[in-house]
């Protein structure tokens, strides 16, 4: 190592000592005044001799800067490899279409789980059974030899499900059953789990994830009623019964941009088919006053589509606290306006606002229906 003699002008002691030095190399001061305490310098211990070591506070946040930047550069880098790897890993769709198809032929739907759907959800019994619903129990048991990547099955022929629920199929834009979703009876955990074979125990197992993005869930009508592409939250049962109630086609998700080109095939497809680019979002009851950033995902998802040459709209029925309905949970579909992003901002900022108030007074917000002014209507 190199040093450059200070003589004097060293900014540690201010030249109390002669014998003070700087690398050349890593710009650290060497100085034996050890009760110093310089503004601008941080100590970094003692070398051999007794020297003082100093690093000037400048150097020291370049550093961490770069030591930063290192490892997010390592990061990416690690993540790309492991994305790699799994789309090298991974089962194809028809593939996976294939044996879940014979996975849910193994399996039945118990009364519970058909009373469940029919009288709490609301779907008629041939829609229950043309979505392919299955009631499974905890670590569920299949029959016959399955490839090892094939997401959600463990050793031993058993489904990673932690618990008894119903298992909703997500088909693609071709139909193809390319995940399992189960509806986990008890919710103190969350409701739906991704059908996964990635574990603690085995980190590397298959997930769902194709070609590096997790699937989305495409829900197509018998008949066509028109007014466009509905998007709603989720991939089961919300997705499943706008489609149809509305006879509409329905790009189930929520996350669509975190799935990119899946997001974008699919719409294509969609608007070809339907020969709409109206897009029509359904935010759930209770989004425009949630203040973990809810309101700003829904208008993410708005410009990603915008920006693919979407027209976009929101559709609105002062779905405001949690306890108003969902899409799929609507009575009467004819109180649903059809709002523009701009006015979906306007009413949001209006609703943030207005929790942010009550927040700091009255501790919870109740129904702030009075904080509409009036109702915003545009017809599409
Ligand atoms: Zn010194």
């Amino acid at each position: 190592m190199s040093f450059t003699l200070l003589k004097g002008s060293c900014p540690v002691c201010s030249g109390t000592r002669r014998d003070c030095r700087q690398s050349n190399q890593t710009g650290l001061i060497f100085c034996f005044a050890h009760e110093a305490n310089p503004a601008n310098y941080i100590f970094r211990g003692q070398d051999k001799i007794g020297f003082g070591m100093w690093q000037s506070s400048c150097d020291a946040q370049a550093f961490s800067d770069e030591i930063r930047a290192e490892r997010r550069r390592e990061f990416l880098a690690n993540e790309a490899m492991r994305k790699q790897q799994q789309i090298l890993n991974q089962l194809s769709s028809r593939e996976r279409d294939r044996h879940y198809r014979e996975i849910l032929s193994q399996l039945s739907l118990s009364s519970e789980h058909y009373m469940h759907l029919r009288n709490d959800r609301g779907f008629t019994s041939q829609q229950i059974v043309a979505r392919g619903y299955r009631s499974v129990s905890q670590w569920q048991k299949v029959a016959g030899l399955f490839p090892s990547n094939l997401p959600g099955l463990l050793p031993y022929g058993s489904l990673n499900v932690g618990g008894s629920g119903i298992l909703c199929p997500v088909r693609d834009l071709e139909g193809l059953i390319v995940a399992l979703r189960l509806r986990l009876d008890d919710s103190s955990q969350g409701r739906y789990r991704w059908l996964t074979s990635a574990t603690k125990k085995n980190p590397e197992g298959a997930t769902p994830h194709l070609d590096g993005e997790l699937p989305l869930a495409v829900y197509e009508p018998d008949v066509y009623a028109g007014k466009g592409i509905w998007m709603t939250e989720g991939l089961e049962m919300k997705p499943a019964l706008t489609c149809d109630r509305l006879s509409a086609p329905v790009l189930g998700g929520g996350k669509w941009s975190g799935s990119p080109k899946k997001a974008k095939q699919s719409i294509e497809y969609l608007s070809h088919k339907y020969g709409t680019k109206l897009l029509i979002f359904c935010p759930d009851a209770g989004d425009v006053i949630n203040t973990d950033g809810v309101p700003g995902r829904w208008l993410g998802e708005i410009k990603f589509f915008e920006s693919l040459g979407y027209q976009c709209r929101v559709a609105w029925w002062q779905q405001i606290t949690k306890e108003d309905s969902d899409i799929d949970e609507l009575e009467d579909y004819s109180i649903v306006q059809f709002i523009t992003p701009e006015q979906f901002k306007a009413t949001i900022e209006r609703f943030q606002i207005g929790t942010h108030v009550m927040n700091g007074i009255i501790h919870k917000p109740k129904r702030v229906n009075s904080l509409i002014s009036s109702p915003v209507k545009q017809l599409v």
